[in-house]
């Protein structure tokens, strides 16, 4: 770099910027435009109000550029989460976003990554990618700089941008495909010092979450394919939330739809049932044909047929990481469908595909529409793996297909009849379904948005990279780990959505970008001058500005941009300065009263302070 000019130093001569007080922002020159119409790509109403309201602008599918008002509501995000990890000792550093591929290849996540990542190769050829997520280089770094018992426990983290190709960008920030996360880790020779250190992060996030002004469930989640054992998700509740979770109407369980494990029904004595037997059920290549077919022609005498009396078999294909197709056959109860989300929750990181009709052609003893476990299992004709949702049970007796067409096996019994090769949690879960933790309640389903995820990541990590120290005794341990994520730039998208109207944003004060929006209205210079010193007089009290001095603007389009751009005090200078007063507006209430000039700014500055 060549030696920086001297003017530096010399005062800017760009007239349209003041460089009188940092705290407070013009409208006249702040790098803003606002928007009457909803952008056309936005689904959701944080999406909609953030692009309106001059915050992000969309560079690319999934990719959003930060513009001034919604930096500073980023890093306001970012001061609390970083409050809350200093205060409990969390030390912060930053690792790059481009690393290198080695430690990414020992532990196997540059091939189990498959799409998800960003591979780039530097000019000689070598592979780098974009780091979707740092467990590899959090490891190394205490490798690298320690080796003893002494040095642990220690927690670090950083705030930082991460890369990932997701199949589905959506929703502006909600899911990007360039984010900023905030993530730790925690490092232990112990596992019950791994529960205290998941303890105090468990206890930071939830200061964190509070603070951060948004309503927000903890639930029980899967830690995905590196196991672990405490696992638990902080959700936004949501309607566009991405994640369905359930809590019990009696006891305290929540968990995420896919950690939601069926009770497994006790065994049921089956010796005095009737033998199974096959039966010409012609035309009923769906659930609701069989049903009706067997009321029909077999009607029960305790009551009629239904969904959950037959054994629905669906296939799908399992696509491995490096490529691998595999099929796979699911039972479950006939009143139930698989829920795609809930399978690879447990498969991670092996992608669910629907089976195509070329797929089943590969297998002629399948027969579409009469598919039966007859045929399913790895010993049995087919040799797919055949794996029941629990309620399929020792000593169910189930209706289904016989592996010909037109034809059902009726008295068909689990563990007498068939035997599958195990269980796999992948129906879906529904509003009544029995509380797997207690005997009375049951589950009621709700959406949100996963915004944090505290896990206990065990040695997985360390073993793959060899992160060992000496203990007590001198004899080399395996480190043990704790992982917590939180989606920052994913938080203001949380945050604007739980907390808008129909006019517009309204923040949390701590998240605001500015203390107040102070507007002037009106032609008259004395308008303009009283907002000035008044912009003047808080912004000496701490406060931070938003200072709408745009002349030949009408007041409309002034109001109209205060209320979409969410500060949650606005402040009107116009009509009333002719009997001395201001107009202070909440604006999530939308309470106004008049409070003369002379006492406006320390009235405001109590308000803005919350005292
Ligand atoms: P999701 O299931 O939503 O894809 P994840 O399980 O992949 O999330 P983690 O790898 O645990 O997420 O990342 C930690 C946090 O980062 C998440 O809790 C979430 O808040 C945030 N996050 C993850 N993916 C994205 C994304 N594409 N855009 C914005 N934030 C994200
Ligand atoms: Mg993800």
């Amino acid at each position: 770099m060549s030696t920086p000019p001297t003017s530096a130093r010399v005062p800017s001569t760009n007239p349209r910027v003041s460089r009188t007080n940092p705290r407070i922002l013009r409208m006249s020159t702040l790098f803003l435009r606002t928007l009457r119409e909803d952008p056309a790509d936005a689904e959701v109403p944080s999406h909609r109000l953030l692009v309106r309201a001059g915050y992000v602008r969309r560079a690319a599918p999934g990719i959003y550029t930060w513009l001034p008002l919604g930096l500073r509501v980023l890093r306001n995000v970012e001061s609390i989460i970083r409050e809350e990890m200093d205060a409990i000792g969390a030390q912060e550093l930053s690792f790059p976003a481009l690393l290198p591929r080695e430690p990414y290849e020992a532990s196997n996540r540059w091939t189990t990554y498959g799409n998800g990542i960003f591979r780039v190769q530097d000019r000689k050829g070598a592979d780098y990618l974009l780091g979707p997520t740092h467990e590899e280089m959090f490891t190394l770094a205490v490798k690298d700089l320690y080796s003893s018992y002494k040095d642990l426990p220690v927690w670090l983290y950083q705030i930082q941008t991460k890369y990932r190709d997701e199949a589905r960008p959506r929703a502006g920030v909600l899911r990007g495909r360039e984010f900023v996360m905030k993530d730790s880790y925690s490092f232990d020779v112990s596992d019950e010092g791994l529960d205290r250190s998941y303890a105090a992060h468990r206890a930071a996030y939830v200061k964190t979450f509070d603070r951060l002004g948004f309503d927000y469930v903890i639930v029980k989640a899967t830690s995905g394919a590196m196991g672990g054992s405490r696992s638990e998700e902080f959700l936004a509740k949501a309607e566009v939330g991405e994640d369905t979770y359930v809590r019990c109407t009696s006891c305290d369980y929540a968990a995420n739809v896919e950690a939601v494990a069926v009770r497994v029904p006790a065994p049921v004595p089956y010796d005095d049932l009737p033998p199974a037997h096959a039966e010409a059920t012609p035309d009923t290549p769906t659930i609701e044909t069989l049903v009706d077919h067997l009321n029909e022609t077999f009607p029960r005498k305790d009551r009629p047929w239904s969904a959950g009396d037959t054994l629905k078999n669906v296939l799908v294909m399992l696509k491995h990481p490096d490529g691998r197709r595999e099929p796979l056959a699911i039972g479950l109860p006939g009143d139930r469908d698989v829920d795609a989300k809930r399978l690879e929750g447990q498969l991670e990181p092996i992608e669910v595909e629907p089976m195509s009709e070329a797929d089943l052609a590969q297998h002629p003893v399948l027969v579409r529409g009469y598919i039966g476990p007859g045929v399913l299992g790895e010993r049995r004709g087919s040799k797919i793996r055949y794996l029941v949702d629990p309620r399929v049970s020792e000593g169910t007796r189930w209706v289904t297909g016989a592996d010909t067409k037109g034809s059902h096996v009726l008295d068909l019994v689990v563990g007498r009849d068939f035997t599958p090769d195990g269980t796999v949690e992948a129906a879906d879960v529904r509003d009544g379904d029995a509380c797997p933790n207690c005997a009375e309640g049951v589950l009621e389903t709700a959406r949100g948005i996963e915004m944090g995820h505290i896990f206990q990541l065990g040695r997985w990590f360390a073993e793959a990279l060899d992160l060992r120290v000496l203990d007590e005794n001198g004899k080399l341990v395996t480190v043990t780990m704790g992982s917590y994520g939180i989606g920052v730039t994913r938080a203001v998208a949380a945050i604007a959505e739980s907390n808008h109207d129909e006019l517009g944003l309204v923040w949390p004060r701590e998240i605001a970008p500015a203390g107040v929006h102070l507007v002037a209205t009106g032609k008259d210079q004395a308008v303009f001058d009283t907002a000035e010193s008044l912009a003047g007089e808080l912004a000496a009290r701490g406060i931070e500005v938003l200072l709408d001095d745009r002349q030949k603007v009408s007041p409309g389009v002034k109001f109209k941009d205060a209320e979409l751009v969410g500060i949650p005090t606005i402040v009107v200078v116009g009509k009333g300065l002719a009997d001395g007063v201001v107009e202070v507006k909440d604006r999530a209430t939308g309470d106004r009263e008049d409070v003369a000039v002379a006492s406006a700014a320390d009235h405001v500055a109590r308000l803005v302070r919350g005292a």
